[in-house]
Parts: structure tokens; sequence; C-alpha cells
């Protein structure tokens, strides 16, 4: 294992550091997904271990959502070799570790902490270290690495729980990252922490499109089920964003689509709209260049020859997809990177989030109509 991989999985899944020590179960299954239990240590992250400027929780290692573009899947694979290694899996597990490439175990095989919600409790005990830093203006974000509201979610209630918990403390700041509308099952336990803390729900959109989220999400909630639950949530008072992000060159950048998508999310109440271009680490470019290759090859020659020489796009590009978006969330009246009328702290916030989102997550060729 080279050292930036482990550095990547470290920083996405920290608490899953500890030993593998015995047989992760599988406690259920679903079409072609198993699902296995993963008890953790430790389920709050710190800004310390991850690197972020916020604490983060991530209650499920793999995602069933399956984007092109995702970047936490060689975490997932870390995890799968640490049981092998200890000759730790199920037969499931054990068969598809050694038939199924990485990058789709990934999206077959979905670790539940199922005794997350237990952990966080635990560790938020008031006048804990912990409980302190959380209520004295630390943000802790849940999603960062994979989405708390997959299909998983539906099952094992371990999002929802979490919530519970974190309800229970007044005077947090909470941020949660999602693609899914089943998250508006949780408008009761949401509302409760709306009422005594700081609440975000940052709904990631890439395009208003349902044709093309389906190439590039196949398993994720379609645009407008996100839009309406972008409704739901702001009809309960609850502030919701938009990442438009990853903006990907020449499929997802075409300027009247993404015109679309701010105008719908600001009629249906969006506070805010972030976007950025795709960036592609290796972990994700191992996944995403094949993929693009096979969906868009008009466009795989440019893009191997961006990530030959980078991870991001062209600056060129970045600066205009930036001034583009200014000018979208002006017209539309929502608040954006550059177009912030009020409250400075919750920007810093947000950007905080944003920039993580896409922390691995670009290419060139700029279409937008600058
Ligand atoms: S929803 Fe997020 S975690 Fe799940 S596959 Fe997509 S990018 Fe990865």
């Amino acid at each position: 294992m080279d050292s930036n991989r482990s550095l990547v999985q470290s920083a996405l899944f920290p608490e899953l550091d500890a030993p593998a020590s015995r047989v992760l179960p599988v406690i259920g299954e679903q079409k072609d997904i198993h699902y296995h239990s993963a008890p953790a240590k430790s389920v709050l992250n710190g800004p310390e271990v991850t690197g972020m400027g916020f604490w983060s929780i991530n209650p499920y290692v793999g995602c069933a959502f399956g984007c092109a573009y995702c970047y936490a899947r060689y975490a997932h694979r870390y995890v799968m070799e640490r049981h092998a290694a200890k000759e730790a899996m199920s037969a499931p597990l054990a068969r598809d570790f050694a038939a199924m490439p990485p990058w789709l175990a990934f999206e077959r095989h979905v670790f539940v902490k199922t005794n997350a919600p237990q952990v966080l409790r635990k560790t938020l005990r008031h006048g804990s270290d912990r409980h302190k830093a959380l209520i004295n203006g630390d943000t802790v974000v849940i999603g960062t690495a994979t989405d708390p509201y997959q299909p998983a979610e539906r099952r094992f209630r371990i999002t929802r729980q979490i919530l519970e918990t974190l309800s229970e403390h007044p005077d947090m700041s909470v941020a949660i990252i999602t693609k899914s509308p089943l998250i508006t099952r949780d408008i009761d336990v949401l509302s409760r922490i709306n009422r005594h803390s700081r609440l975000s729900i940052h709904l990631t959109i890439t395009t208003p499109d349902r044709e093309l989220a389906r190439r590039i999400e196949p398993r994720a909630p379609t645009p407008e089920a996100r839009i309406r639950a972008l409704g739901r949530l702001r009809e309960a008072g609850i502030d919701v964003g938009v990442n438009v992000m990853p903006v990907m060159p020449g499929i997802t950048d075409n300027p009247s689509q993404l015109e679309e998508l701010v105008r719908r999310v600001a009629e249906a109440g969006a506070t805010h709209v972030n976007s950025c271009a795709l960036r592609l680490q290796s972990t994700a470019r191992k996944r995403y260049l094949p993929w693009v290759e096979a969906e868009f090859p008009h466009l795989a020659e440019r893009y191997r020859n961006t990530y030959g020489r980078d991870s991001n796009a062209g600056e060129k590009y970045r600066i205009g997809l930036r001034k583009f978006f200014d000018r979208l969330t002006r017209k539309y009246g929502v608040r954006g990177w550059s177009y912030e009328p009020d409250d400075e702290e919750q920007g810093d916030m947000r950007e905080a989030i944003a920039e993580h989102v896409v922390a691995e997550a670009t290419a060139t060729q700029l279409t937008l109509a600058l």
C-alpha cells in the first residue's frame, strides 16, 4: 500500500484503523448489495485526524449510489484488505474480494457501523472534551465521505439515530451532505436540532438532466426527487443549499442546463448554491477515466491529457466557472461563493465543506459560454 493511499484512507475513515479481529457478519441483502456489520471504535473524527476544518461522521463505508466520480472507493478497499489479511471475511465478501473490481465492491458491499449511535452517545457525554468542542463553535459534518442517506439507511437507520443523539445537545453546528430525498423522513428530528443548534443541509445535484444523471450517478435519486426534497426541507424551516459539484467538463457544464438547475433550486427555496469543477486524484481517476472512455469516448483523449498533467481543471476553466456561477446566483438571488450578502461565518463553513466534498473529485474543456 503506498503512503498516499494510506493517508487518504485514514483521512476518510480513521476510526476503521483498529485491527480487524473477527468476521464481519452479513446483516442484510438487497438485490445485488450485501450489508456487513462493522462496529467502529469511534465515530466522531476530529479535525486533527482528518485534516479538515471540522468534525466528521460517516455511518457507512461503501455506497450504492455508484457515482462515476466518487473518491471514497479506495477507503473501502482498505477495509476489505485488512479483513482479508486477518482471514476475517464472510463468504460473499471473500468471493467478491477476489473476483470483483474494487470500484464495484464499493457499491455492492456496504459496511454498516451498527454501533455508531451508542458510541457517539458515549463520546458526547456532557463535559467531555468532544462535547465541549462541539458546543463551542466547532462544526460536525455528516456524510463527508459516503452518503448518509444511501439505500442502507432506509433499513438500518444509523444516520437517524446519530441525529437523535445530536438533537439531545443544544448549541451545536451540524451539517449534512447528501443526494437523497430519504433525508425528508427525518424532518422531525432535523427540526428538533434546528430549534436549538445551527443546522444546514447540502444537497448535491450535478445536473437537472435526468438521463444524464442516470449515466453519471446510476443508482442515485433523480434530480427532480432531490429538488422536491429541497422544497420540503425548506418548508420545515431548515437551511438547505445545493452543491453543484463536481461540474464535469464537457459533460455537465452546458450553460443553459446549469442555469436551469440554479433557477429551479432557487425557486424551490435553496439558501445557497455552490459549484466546483471536477478534480481527480489518483484514486478517483482509476474509475473515472475508463468510465469516460466508455460513456463519452469523444472526450476521453482530452480528459487523459488533462489528468496526465494535473488533478485540477485548467485555471481558466475554474475561474470561468466561478464567474459563471456568481452571475447565476446573483441573477436568481441565492448566496454563492462570492455573492454572500449576510452571515459570513456560515459562508466560511459552507466553503470548507464544499472544498472537502470535491477534494478528490476535475478536468478541462470549457463549453460554458462565458
Ligand atoms: S453518493 Fe457520494 S459516496 Fe455515494 S457513490 Fe456518490 S459520490 Fe460516492
